[in-house]
Order: structure tokens, then sequence, then C-alpha cells
């Protein structure tokens, strides 16, 4: 956690925030953009007076800043210029930006770490609230409760709770935002054990589109509560997020365990009865890497962590190391932190990438082939198709209990094609929707964090039951639709 940025005064956010001002002297009005796509003049004094409101950031266009604060994953794709960025330092600041956005019906998109694949979290010529000043986890041991602010990353809450021996669950690369990642489900090495991130939140501190900052949690704005554990950023922007915690040791054995990729559909067909029947505290992924990978190798992966006593993990080992001879075998005892973040990137803003996600209950013989057989023909770029691991603690709790409804499922089936900045992305992506054409029969709905390019009708059908709820949430929240950018709820 960057402890510096958390505790940055008032004071040195002004000083920061002067240069921005001096350059607006001699500035226009703003072109932007509406959420229904009209152009629009933002009179420079407006802009001036919501500055002077902030204890945080406005920067615009040509700011030496803005660029940074505009990034988002999938940078090569996802080129958008927002009309102007706020970097918030607390929900006052957020409350005035979604005030401002709301009074001109601008286009508003919400950043946390801004890794959504389809750019969910930036816009072009609207205004971004870009959450990245806002982060910092609190732990408190005695109510094992991790109170973290809305733009933190998952790497931020993994190491300040590990630190007491506790844990919750993130996703696995720990670059990745709190803030997406939970409130559209939140998938990760303990998920099994633990649920899913969502399934851990005790409360959140939420602005609504009305600039109202509310608590909701199970004896507080229930409604509310149950419709952000799923509903995606559509009911406000969330400044705070409180965690259950759990304790757990902090040395678990994980790592990668490949084999050649001519062992392919072995591999599967053993890892699809393994995963059955695997314990809680067993997490195994299974992925085939072509090109590039999580080793510089191609092959068949075991991605691991096993959370459970030292001998259930050997055995465990055992079994998936009698498979035949590894390419890689990375898998030991190590750090769960360290292992959190063993699948970051150095350089994420130099890649391009395209992903196509969806559920599955049962890893069937024809998904195997169709995962298998649709490698074939790839267009010489990185690769990277399988499963991540899902089930136990996750799929024990009822469709409606959150607004999260998929909860038979066993795992996420994934395809991603990546190539570097500099490419021409076409063909891979035309290579990757034919592939994904053989799996998608084999799916049962999707991770809205994941989606691409959905309709509107296939997000409403992936709420399952849990559509009507969410649309009288969103009536009484956010009538207007400000927050659209997202997996959207429409109001009903
Ligand atoms: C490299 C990589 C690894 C991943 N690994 C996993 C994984 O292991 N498990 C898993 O479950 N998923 C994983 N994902 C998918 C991940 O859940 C989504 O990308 C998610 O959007 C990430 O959250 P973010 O805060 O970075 O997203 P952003 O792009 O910042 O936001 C995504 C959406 O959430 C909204 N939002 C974000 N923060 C807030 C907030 N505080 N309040 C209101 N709305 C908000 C945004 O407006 C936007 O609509 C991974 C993605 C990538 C790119």
């Amino acid at each position: 956690m960057d402890r510096r940025r958390f505790i940055l005064s008032s004071g040195l956010t002004a000083a920061l925030a002067l240069p921005t001002l001096r350059a607006w002297g001699m500035s226009p009005d703003i072109q932007a953009v509406t959420a229904d796509g009209r152009d629009i003049v933002l009179k420079s004094d407006a802009v001036r007076d919501l500055a002077a409101q902030l204890r945080g950031n406005v920067l615009l266009p040509g700011d030496p800043t803005y660029d940074k604060a505009r990034w988002v994953w999938n940078a090569q794709m996802l080129t958008r210029r927002p009309a102007l960025i706020v970097q918030p330092r607390g929900a006052a600041d957020v409350s005035a930006a979604v005030q401002f956005a709301r009074a001109s019906n601008l286009l508003l998109a919400v950043k946390c770490g801004g890794h959504s694949p389809s750019g969910k979290s930036t816009c072009h010529r609207g205004l971004l609230i870009d959450l990245s000043l806002l982060r910092g986890v609190r732990v408190d041991p005695a109510q094992r409760l991790a109170r973290v602010a809305g733009g933190s990353l998952l790497g931020d809450l993994d190491r300040e709770a590990m630190a007491h021996g506790l844990v919750t669950t993130a996703g696995t690369v720990s670059h990745t935002g709190v803030g997406g990642l939970t409130l559209g489900g939140g998938f990760g090495r303990v998920a099994r054990r633990f649920g899913l991130s969502l399934d851990n939140l005790r409360s959140v501190e939420i602005v609504t589109a009305s600039g109202e900052i509310l608590r909701a949690a199970p004896d507080e704005n229930a409604e509310l509560f149950w419709g952000t554990r799923g509903g995606g950023g559509n009911f406000g922007v969330v400044t705070g997020f409180d965690f259950g915690l759990h304790p757990m040791q902090r040395q678990v054995v994980g790592g990668v365990l490949m084999y050649p990729l001519s062992m392919a559909r072995q591999v599967m067909r053993f890892y699809s009865e393994y995963e059955a029947a695997a314990p809680d505290e067993l997490y195994l992924s299974c992925a085939i890497a072509s090109n590039n990978d999580f080793s510089g190798r191609s092959g068949i992966a075991f991605l691991v962590c096993h959370s459970g006593s030292p001998q259930a993990a050997a055995a465990a080992m055992r079994d998936l190391r009698a498979l035949g001879k590894p390419v890689l075998d990375t898998v030991t005892t190590m750090d769960y932190v360290a292992l959190q973040r063993s699948g970051d990137l150095d350089e994420k803003r130099a890649i391009g990438s395209y992903t196509k996600t969806g559920f599955v209950r049962r890893i069937e013989p024809g998904l195997i082939d169709a995962m298998v057989d649709g490698l074939a023909e790839h267009p010489e770029r990185a690769v990277h198709v399988g499963f991540q691991h899902v089930g136990g603690a996750a799929s024990r709790i009822a469709a409606d209990a959150t607004a999260f409804p998929h909860r038979s499922i066993h795992a996420t089936a994934l395809l991603t094609v990546d190539w570097p900045g500099d490419v021409e992305p076409s063909k891979h992506i035309e290579w990757l929707l034919k592939y994904w054409g053989a799996i998608v029969p084999h799916t049962n709905g999707f991770y809205t964090n994941d989606a691409t390019e959905e309709t509107q009708k296939q997000l409403d059908e992936n709420y399952l039951g849990n559509l009507p709820r969410l649309m009288a949430l969103k009536k009484r929240y956010d009538p207007t639709n400000l927050f659209r950018l997202n997996a959207n709820v429409r109001p009903g």
C-alpha cells in the first residue's frame, strides 16, 4: 500500500491542485458529452467551482498527470479521453463529482484498479472519477475486519490482512482493483474456503446518484447492501469496503506444475474429475499456455494453492505429479502474499488483450475437446485458455442471498489472447471469437466483470432471477441511470 498517498494532507492537496487551476486561467469552456451521447459545453467557471470544493484534484487534458490518471488495462485498445478527471480524496469529493455529473447529465465513469477488460471504467469526453488517491487498508484484528478505501488494490488488502495472520478472498493478480472485483464477484485462491470477495463484505460506504453518502449493511439499507454484492457499480460509488477476515497460516503450498502441450487432453480429463472432488483448501486451476505463459514456455499447467495441512497438500501434490514428467514444477511451500503477487505483470501497459469467459457447472468431455482442439491455428500470440477453480464455499450460498446469482458453478472457462502493444488486434479477436463459439454451448452464464461486448439482453438474462429486484433498486437509487458504465441494470 502506498501509505504516503493515503495520508496526504489537504494542504498538500491544495498545492497539487494549483498548477492545474493556473493552467485553466485562460482555458475555454470544455466540450463534453452527456450520458445519452449529446454534445454539451461545460462552463470553465463551473469546473473551477467544482475544483474549489474538492480536497482532491480535477485534471484536464494537457495536465501532466492526465494521461496517467486515465490509464486503464488494455490501454492499446481503450484510448478514450475523458473531458475531465476528478481524483477524490474522500466520500465528500466523490459526492461533489457525482452531483456535478448529474446536474449536466454528463457521461460518468468510475475507476478503481482500471482492470475492466472492456473499459467499463473509462469514458470518452465524459467525467472520470479516478479513485486512485483513495487507497488504504486498516485492519482491526480483534473484530477480524479490514476497512478498505474504495480505490485500493488487492495487494493492499492481502498484505495488510496477512500481517495479522488474516485473509479474505481476493483475485489472483495483485494490481487488480478491490472495487470492481468485489462489486461483481471476486474469485481467487481462497474462494473455495471463504466464499467470493463479495460474500465477505460486512458493510460498504456508498455515494449514490443523489450524492448522498450512505452506509449499507445487513442492519442498515439492507436492500442496497444486497444489490452492491453482485450488482457492480450500478448503485453508486463505493468509497469504503469492510471485509470480514479469516485466520489463515502465512505459508501455503503454491506454484505452477506444467506438463507438455501434447498432454493437454489427458491432463484436462484428469482435472475434470479431480477438481470436482477437491477439498475446499485446494484451489486448482488448469490452463493451457501457448507461445507465452507463466514461465516463458508452452504447456498445460496446474495453478495450485493448497491452504490446508502440509500433509494434505503433500498428498494432493503426489496425485498431480503422478501424471508424468513435468516441463516445469515451481510448486513449493511459500508465502501466501508472494503467491498472490506471482502473476503480476511488470509492464501491463504494453499489452493488448481480449478475453471471453463463461461459467461451467461440469467440465464435460465435449468441453475439453473444444478447448484443446480450438488451439489449432492460433495466431502465434500468447494464448491462455483454461479453467479458474471455483465451487466449495462460494457455491454453498443461495442464488438470491446476494445479487450475484451464479452459485452452482465449479469453474470459470477463460480464453485470453494477448499481443504486444504495437500489433493490430483484429485478427486475434476474430480468432478468439471463433474459438469461443465452440466453448460457449458448454457454459451457463458469464462473469460480468469479464464481459466484453454483451448485449443488454444478455446482461439482463445473466442476472437470472435477481433481475427484477435489481431493477427496483436501480429505480430507487439511480433512476436516471447515471451509473451506466458497468454490467448495467436498467431502472425498472
Ligand atoms: C489481469 C487480470 C486478472 C484478473 N483476475 C481476476 C481474479 O482472479 N478473480 C476475479 O474475480 N476477477 C479477476 N479479474 C477480473 C476483475 O474482476 C475485473 O477486471 C474487475 O473489473 C477488476 O476490478 P477493478 O477495480 O480493477 O476494475 P475497474 O476497471 O476499475 O472497474 C470495473 C467496474 O467496476 C466499477 N467500479 C470499480 N470500483 C468501484 C467502486 N469503488 N465503486 C463503484 N463502482 C466501482 C467501475 O465503474 C466499472 O464499472 C482479472 C482481471 C484482470 C485484467
